[in-house]
Order: C-alpha cells, then sequence, then structure tokens
C-alpha cells in the first residue's frame, strides 16, 4: 500500500486506488498544451503499472466525480481557491488535495508535466534509475492524504552530458532539461541555447568583414587577426552589427530564450587602445568583453524581456572584472576545469583560484551557469573516484548564485558506458533539481536498487578506491592515465578484482543484473589490460589475458561502447585491444642517476659523467651540487619507468637511465620510445636518437630501427623534464630475439 504524505485528519484521505480498482478519473482541458497532455498518459500508464487500474483521460469535469486534475485550464474555481496562477515559473508547480480531487498544476510549459514526475517520484515511489532499469512499487491500493505542495529546481538549466542521459524519456523522468539532444516538445522539451558556444565569428563573420574592415577584429601582437582569434569589442560597428545578428537568431529561432554572444575558444583577445584601457581599467579581460554583451543586451531588453544573454567566463576572461556588473538579462557561464578531481571546490587548494573567481562573479553576477567537468577525457572507462567533487560541488554552485549546471561527462554520442555513466547522470539529475538533499544517500540509494544483491560489494569497491585518494597529496586531472594519480596500485585492482567476483556471484541466475554488474567492472578489467599492454606484469598474468580481453570485448560489445576517449584519434576499441595482444617486451629493469642540471631547459644538450663512464659505486656532482649515484630500479606495475617516484626533486632537471639487452644473433631490432618530455639514446656508446620535446609519455612515440650485435648491447637513455610528469618507455617492437 502506498500512502501519500502523513495528514492529521483521517477524513482527508483519499482512496484513489481500492483493491486495484478506482473511481477517480484524470481529468485534462481538451486545450490544455502537449506536455500537460503527454503527463496525463505518463500519470495513466505508471498508476495502471503500480496498481493495474486504469484511471480514464477525460476533459469533462462531473461536479458528482473525483479527478486528478492535471493543468490550471478549465479547472473550477473551486478547487483552484487562492492559487494565483499567472506566479507560476516555467517549470514551477503545485499539488494539492482539494475536497475529493486532486490537483496538479504548473506554469507553461513543463511544471505540470514536473508535478506528475513529482507525484509519481516522490509520492508514489517511482524511480528510473537507467533507461533500462527502473523501480515501479506494485500494490492494489493507493491512500492519498491531504497536501499542498508547490515546487521548483534549483537551477534552470540542467544537463547531464552523458549518453544515458540522453534517453529522452529518461531525462523527462529525472527532470533534466539538456540543451543537446533535447526531449521533443510534446514531453516538454528542453533548454533551448542558440548558437551553443564560441560565437564570435558568428556574430562578426570574417569571411565578410575583414577584407574590408580589418578593424572590427581583435589586434593581436599589432596586427588585425581575422582567424583564431577574437574581435575588437570597443569598436561601435562591431556592436551594430553582433546585435543585427543577435535579432536575426531571435527571427530564425522564435521560441529560443537564451542566446549565445561568447568568444571564441583559444585566446586572441583585443589588445587595441581602447580594448586594452578597458581591460587594464577591469583588471582582467571580462572588461572589455562585458561592456560589449552589456551593450546588446541592453537593446535587446527593451524588445524582448523575456531572452538571455548568455557569454562565456573561459580562459582569458575567467576573472571578474572590478566594476562593470553584467545586466540583469546577462548569464555568465563560468568554466571549471583543469584543477583537481580528487576533491570537492572545498575539500583541497587546487580550486582556490577558481574560488575566488566564482566568489567575485557571484557577487556581481544574478546569473552565472557552470560548465564543469566530471569524467576523464582520455579514459572514459579508467575507475574515476571524484564523488566526493560532485556531492559538494553541485550544491556549492546553488548556494553561489548559479542558475544552471552544464556536467560534462563522457559524453559522445556513440559511446555511453563511461565510467558509473548511469549513476553519476541520475545522482546528478536529483541534485540539480534539489541539491540540498543528502547526495551520499542518493548514491547508496542507486547503489542499493540498481546492483541489488550485489550490491554490498560494488559500495565496499566505491568506497575502496575513494578511501585511497582522500589524502590531500592525491591529485588527478580530468586528462589523468591509470598510472596518474597513484591510486590504481595493484593492491587494489586485486581487492577490486576480488569484489567483483563476488558481486558476479550474488547475479548468477538474474542476467539482466549480472549485465548491469558487469557494465560497473568493466573499468577495473579496462585496467588491467591497459597495464598489461603497457609491459605491466603486476595486474594481470599473460596466462590469464585473454579469458579477460575475451571479457572485455563481450562487455563493450553487449553495450554498444566504442569509443574509449573523448578524442577519437586516441579512443579506438580495437587498436586498444590490437596493444593488448601484441604486449611488446618493455624494458623495465634499469640502473638510473639524477636529477642533474637542466639550465634554460638545454640540459639535455650538456654532457654529464653518465655519458662517459658508468660506475654504480660512485657519486658524482647533480642538481645544485647535490651528490646523486645509480641505482637500480625494477617496475613490475607497468613498463613506465617513472623518474618522478624516484626523485624528490622533480620539477626540472635531467637523469639517464642504464641498461643491458642480450640477443642470441644480432640484426636489425625496430624499437619504440616514449617520453616525457625530451629523450637522448645511445646504444653501445654510440647517439642513435634525439628528439628535443615536451610532451606526455605514450608507448612508441619514437620508433626506429637500430643495428644490435650479438650478445650484451649497452643501452643509455637520457630524458628531460620540462614540466609536468617525467619519465619513459622503451619497447622492443620486432626484430632480433631478445635473451630474457
Ligand atoms: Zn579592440
Ligand atoms: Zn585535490
Amino acid at each position: 500500500m502506498i500512502f501519500f504524505v502523513q495528514c492529521t485528519t483521517k477524513s482527508d484521505n483519499l482512496i484513489l486506488v481500492k483493491n486495484g480498482a478506482s473511481d477517480y478519473s484524470i481529468f485534462i482541458s481538451d486545450k490544455a498544451i502537449p506536455s500537460e497532455k503527454f503527463a496525463a498518459k505518463e500519470l495513466q500508464k505508471y498508476i495502471y503499472e503500480i496498481s493495474e487500474s486504469i484511471l480514464p483521460i477525460t476533459n469533462e469535469y462531473q461536479a458528482s466525480g473525483k479527478h486528478i486534475i492535471l493543468g490550471f485550464e478549465g479547472i473550477p474555481e473551486s478547487v483552484l481557491q487562492d492559487v494565483d496562477v499567472n506566479s507560476f515559473g516555467a517549470e514551477e508547480y503545485i499539488i494539492k488535495t482539494s475536497g475529493k480531487d486532486i490537483l496538479i498544476a504548473g506554469g507553461n510549459p513543463k511544471g505540470t508535466l514536473y508535478g506528475v514526475i513529482d507525484f509519481l517520484t516522490d509520492q508514489l515511489g517511482c524511480r528510473w534509475y537507467t533507461p533500462d532499469f527502473k523501480k515501479i512499487p506494485k500494490t492494489k491500493d493507493i491512500i492519498i492524504y491531504a497536501i499542498s505542495k508547490r515546487d521548483k529546481p534549483a537551477f534552470e538549466y540542467r544537463e547531464a552530458f552523458y549518453k544515458e542521459a540522453y534517453d529522452r524519456e529518461w531525462a523527462v523522468h529525472n527532470r533534466l532539461n539538456p540543451s543537446m539532444s533535447m526531449p521533443p516538445d510534446s514531453m516538454g522539451g528542453g533548454y533551448k541555447i542558440y548558437p551553443f558556444v564560441h560565437t564570435f565569428y558568428q556574430l562578426v563573420s570574417p569571411k565578410i568583414y575583414y577584407k574590408k574592415h580589418p578593424e572590427y577584429f581583435a589586434m593581436v601582437d599589432g596586427k588585425r587577426k581575422g582567424h583564431e582569434a577574437q574581435l575588437c569589442l570597443t569598436n561601435p560597428e562591431v556592436v551594430k552589427i553582433a546585435t543585427e545578428t543577435v535579432y536575426r537568431w531571435i527571427k530564425e529561432q522564435p521560441d529560443v530564450r537564451v542566446l549565445s554572444v561568447d568568444q571564441n575558444d583559444g585566446y586572441g583577445f583585443c589588445e587595441c587602445k581602447k580594448c586594452k584601457t578597458i581591460d587594464e581599467a577591469e583588471g582582467s579581460h571580462s572588461g572589455s568583453l562585458l561592456q560589449f554583451v552589456n551593450n546588446i543586451a541592453d537593446t535587446v531588453a527593451q524588445t524582448n524581456p523575456d531572452i538571455r544573454i548568455q557569454t562565456l567566463a573561459y580562459v582569458y576572461s575567467e576573472i571578474p572584472p572590478k566594476n562593470i556588473k553584467p545586466r540583469p538579462n546577462v548569464t555568465i557561464r563560468l568554466c571549471h576545469y583543469e584543477y583537481c578531481s580528487a576533491h570537492s571546490l572545498e575539500g583541497c587548494d587546487s580550486h582556490k583560484v577558481f574560488l575566488e573567481r566564482l566568489k567575485g562573479w557571484s557577487e556581481i553576477a544574478d546569473r552565472i551557469t557552470i560548465w564543469d567537468y566530471f569524467t576523464d577525457f582520455n579514459h572514459y572507462l579508467m575507475p574515476y573516484p571524484n564523488f566526493e567533487t560532485f556531492k559538494h560541488d553541485v550544491k556549492f554552485y546553488a548556494d553561489h548564485n548559479c542558475i544552471g549546471l552544464f556536467a560534462q561527462g563522457a559524453n559522445v554520442a556513440q559511446n555511453g558506458g563511461g565510467e558509473f555513466s548511469t549513476l553519476r547522470a541520475w545522482v546528478f539529475a536529483q541534485l540539480m533539481w534539489n541539491p540540498d538533499q543528502d547526495a551520499q544517500a542518493l548514491i547508496d540509494e542507486f547503489v542499493t536498487n540498481v546492483y541489488g544483491k550485489a550490491a554490498p560489494h560494488i559500495k565496499t569497491y566505491i568506497d575502496l578506491l575513494h578511501e585511497k585518494v582522500k589524502p590531500d597529496s592525491v591529485y588527478f586531472s580530468i586528462y589523468a592515465k591509470p598510472t596518474d594519480g597513484g591510486y590504481l596500485t595493484p593492491e587494489i585492482v586485486q581487492e577490486s578484482v576480488n569484489l567483483f567476483k563476488q558481486a558476479e556471484e550474488t547475479a548468477t541466475n538474474d542476467s539482466a543484473l549480472l549485465k548491469r554488474v558487469e557494465l560497473a567492472e568493466l573499468p577495473i578489467i579496462y585496467t588491467q589490460l591497459y597495464f598489461y599492454s603497457i609491459g605491466g606484469q603486476a595486474y594481470l598474468s599473460t596466462e590469464n589475458m585473454p579469458k579477460i580481453l575475451k571479457k572485455f570485448q563481450r562487455i563493450i560489445a553487449e553495450n554498444n561502447i566504442t569509443q574509449l576517449a573523448e578524442n577519437p584519434k586516441r579512443s579506438d576499441v580495437n587498436e586498444f585491444i590490437e596493444k593488448v595482444k601484441h604486449q611488446y617486451k618493455y624494458l623495465t629493469n634499469w640502473y638510473i642517476i639524477g636529477p642533474f642540471d637542466n639550465p634554460d631547459a638545454n640540459g639535455l644538450l650538456i654532457k654529464y659523467p653518465p655519458e662517459t663512464e658508468f660506475d654504480n659505486e660512485k657519486s658524482y656532482p647533480g642538481k645544485n651540487n647535490r651528490p646523486v649515484m645509480w641505482n637500480y630500479v625494477e617496475n613490475k606495475e607497468s613498463g613506465y619507468m617513472d623518474f618522478m617516484k624516484l626523485f624528490e626533486d622533480r620539477n626540472d632537471g635531467v637523469a639517464y637511465a642504464k641498461t643491458t639487452m642480450e640477443f642470441k644473433e644480432g640484426g636489425k631490432v625496430k624499437i619504440g620510445i616514449g617520453s616525457n618530455d625530451g629523450v637522448k639514446l645511445w646504444i653501445n656508446g654510440k647517439l642513435v636518437h634525439t628528439n628535443q620535446i615536451a610532451r606526455k609519455a605514450e608507448p612508441n612515440q619514437d620508433i626506429l630501427t637500430v643495428n644490435l650485435k650479438k650478445g650484451k648491447n649497452d643501452i643509455l637513455i637520457k630524458i628531460d623534464q620540462t614540466g609536468g610528469g617525467w619519465g619513459f618507455y622503451f619497447t622492443v617492437i620486432e626484430g632480433a630475439e631478445l635473451i630474457l
């Protein structure tokens, strides 16, 4: 039996369904808008799923009958009483009992629909956890107690950028209003932003104007630039043309209420005297930008008071201006990226700069929407323990004048299945509606229901990883690799494998549950295979690899996962599978010495003693004259020789590694080097390769064919450090047979 909100007196009870039968009908005016008619069908459908009772939908109100009344259109005064119909926002609604009737009604276009979703969710207990998994209670009796509830979302723009969240029914049931892959208007529609982002060259086209009027475009390094840069925002003609474009957009897109007047991607802001003067006075490039946007917004406010102008605070414009304030019809779209993913906004120091900016904007802007990033762009499938970020940050944003959140996840349309994508999308949806909810309780609810009998093991797995990244010293970004962050140790991965083994055992007789458990397990399988593919021996044995790889291929096929990263060039599934199958021979036993000085980032060119002799008993003057010696290092976790783990002084310098390779026969051998950053390689004392470069290491970035002799060959490698990580991979790809 379902009870609907406790109330004082028993006489207020409304018996909606008794013994599977109901004398209620759903009243909706024939003049109701399409989303309200859709809401009526949804209500009918789910009350039937709950109770097997069909409530007829009628557009005739019978004074003697019992109704669930949907929408304000055509309802009797006796039901409406003191409710002010015109006071409801587009997504705001009321649910109230009135005599024997229940009223669910709200603003146009989504109030009534969201009221019905509230009734089904919060009151009747329905949940749409994933596009494939819902929970609909079953009962033959539904009793409704007196209620009067008015509600609306905390954020007017709510988008969880996960493929799973783009299932239209799922999005509507969880009251998201995405701007991309929008539900149709008949299902309430989405949040229409036009154009989506980076619009300067759409506002003032370089193709049309650059030749005749280079002065419309940004002055960069003394020259007017009409490509990969911005506009000259203080030129009155630019304001005029941009305003005309905005009016053209309004005409072309009559139902859009949010128009993007925002900077292009990258840099290239205008440095002309006028622009510079404002920017200097305002202490930020947001100065000239906001003056320009305000100009357009003022004009639009006079003719179209319901339209909002949205602009980015991004890259060079993130710092709020000192004096200029955004107009009330301007929305600031502030981006939060490349910060720590392990901890919340207030959880560690890495967010300090962003917090200052957010607080600054929230003091001057009524309307801020946040563009934040909650996935690993390079490894969608990698375990990514960042639950602390959204558990805290969604509410923090709501408390700082933010009226929207774009939570960018594993979004690539053909992909899906990013780490805990369904859990993240569902929790985001709930918190964006009401951030005062207990986020951990929402996560627990999802895990308990979606993973059923397997839930305790999955919960332990989630806690295990999050416990590991709690310390302040842990850092991983939205571009992290499994080798970064330090939380994917062989021990943690083995413990996780064991937990999923137990989870799977509980699901052996439930194939749908097993499929969900395996999808949750996929990140750990991916981790095992990833480390194996880069020469790791501690995560997966050669013997077990084919079995695990087969399981990986089956799970991704069953879930239609085709993309492993945001960048299509780095995300090919088949390429990854090939790398696992053809695990190259990685050299992981080395003598290592360093760091040595790297003056002006030219240390790679300076000849230090290791280039002339090898003596592992001797000490040499290293960086800042600190004595350094050769140390023997063996890495079983992966083929990556990580200098960051070996040296205390690791932000700048050069270091050497030395080993020998023994061959049965001599001949040509193809070898691969991956390095962070630049690299020099000597074989048997002869320099064979130099690449002065700043990069992140991936196996086989440089491939070369070298002549090696029968028996032992000396290998000496030198790597410099210009920032970020520091280390290298060395692989034997093919050629003469190596003696291990
Ligand atoms: Zn300018
Ligand atoms: Zn942190």
